[in-house]
């Protein structure tokens, strides 16, 4: 019979989740491991839903060194993630993140691709007439530049997803599929999780890898976290020409983004300042045909012609104080430790996050100092500045 006792329960098995586990049992393959998911289709997870990019063009010192680590290891996943010689494939295509530079958003660019070089971020300055080199087809008009990183690019979240998953697995991680409805507590100690199901589970430590319902499942245990589910849609469509090279992942000065996809595809979004808070994943057509691909024709002039082929819509575990990742133990309740709130950067955050929250759980010293994304800064209202895109 099963045991309902572990050292370490994971509320949520999709990327966060399952790479905690995955960090937590190669260090020590010893521990007792449960990981209560739901949905072990996904259909909801924001890890199945998310575009995969990986870029090291942030500003915070802390969010590059994420990105740079997530580079190396994205490197040499496959081999990492084999199980029994079985190699993944998360098809990580190396073609690079180009952001376009207007006049109001040049100095910011320059600081950050100073900091990001300072630590060894492969980016570099275009100019309008080099981007317009590189790739023909964008329009440069009211643009001062861009700047690029040659080393990014963007892979299949969902095969990263479920390459954590099936390694943790196979080193003895136990996926229960059920639904956590309570984080059970004993005075200022967590001791586990009740499910749907009725079963109780115990545990000194459980982890909150909720995703988009991180909220939901601390307030149980009367903890409040600024992390709300919010909808970004994101659209498939076929252009009439067919691209001379696969595009990077271009962002514009709006926020509008698009890169190349498999099978001749460009798949594009933009986060609105009117997009909804709520679990609601239904996508709108009127939002390509009104306001996205007048945008986006204007950039890529090309794109006039083309045909809409499908949308969907997916939830940021937006953080509301400072859209950066609340990353350690909860200061209020001993045990509870989070890994909450990415917002719209956590797939290319999985492996430094899972990695940096296994070692304090074990209580090892951390390989990279991301103590400024701990928990206290919630209770202590101090938002981090990260001032790209998030
Ligand atoms: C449209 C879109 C585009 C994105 N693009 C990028 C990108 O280009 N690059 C990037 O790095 N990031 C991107 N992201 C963000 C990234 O996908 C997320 O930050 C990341 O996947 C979060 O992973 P997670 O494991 O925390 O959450 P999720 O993947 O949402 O997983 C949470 C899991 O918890 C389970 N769960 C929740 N509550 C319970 C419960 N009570 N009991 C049991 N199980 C529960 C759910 O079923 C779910 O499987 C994007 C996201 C979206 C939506």
């Amino acid at each position: 019979m099963r045991s309902n006792f572990y050292d370490v329960i994971i509320v949520g098995g999709a990327v966060m989740g399952s790479s905690v586990a995955y960090h937590l049992l190669i260090s020590n393959p010893k521990l007792r491991l449960a990981v209560v998911e739901r949905d072990p289709t996904y259909s909801q997870a924001s890890s199945s839903l998310s575009l995969g990019g990986v870029r090291v063009q942030f500003s915070l010192k802390e969010n590059i060194q994420i990105s740079l680590y997530a580079l190396d290891c994205f490197a040499h996943f496959e081999e990492e993630m084999a199980v029994n010689g079985e190699k993944p494939f998360i098809n990580f295509r190396e073609e690079g993140y180009l952001f376009l530079i207007d006049s109001s958003g040049r100095a910011l660019a320059e600081e950050s691709l100073t900091v990001q070089k300072k630590l060894g971020g492969e980016v570099e300055w275009w100019s309008s007439e080099k981007i317009k080199r590189e790739f023909s087809i964008l329009s440069v008009n009211g643009l001062v530049g861009g700047t690029f990183g040659r080393k990014d690019g963007y892979l299949d979240p969902y095969a990263v997803m479920m390459a954590y998953r099936a390694k943790a697995v196979s080193l003895g991680a136990q996926y229960i599929t059920d639904e956590v409805i309570e984080l059970s507590k004993s005075g200022r100690q967590i001791t586990g999780v009740q499910l749907a199901s009725g079963l109780v589970l115990n545990a000194g430590i459980v982890v909150n890898a909720a995703g988009p319902w991180a909220a939901e499942i601390a307030r149980t245990a009367g903890v409040e976290l600024p992390v709300v589910p919010i909808k970004r849609q994101v659209f498939a469509l076929k252009p009439a020409i067919t691209l001379v090279r696969p595009l990077p992942l271009i962002i514009a000065p709006s926020g509008l983004y698009f890169r190349s996809e498999t099978g001749g595809l460009i798949l594009v979004g933009r986060s609105m300042d009117e997009d909804k808070v709520g679990f609601d994943f239904t996508w709108e057509k009127e939002r390509f045909t009104e306001i996205l691909w007048p945008e986006l024709a204007r950039i890529v002039p090309a794109f006039d012609t083309l045909k809409l082929v499908r949308g969907w819509a997916g939830l940021y575990a937006q953080n509301q104080l400072d859209s950066n990742a609340i990353l350690g133990p909860w200061p209020e309740l001993k045990g509870l430790y989070l890994i909450n709130g990415f917002s719209g950067h956590g797939l290319q955050q999985s492996p430094a996050s899972g990695r940096y929250l296994a070692e304090l759980i074990l209580g090892r010293t951390p390989f990279l100092d991301l103590g400024s994304f701990s928990p206290q800064r919630i209770l202590d209202n101090r938002p981090l500045s990260e001032r790209g895109v998030v």
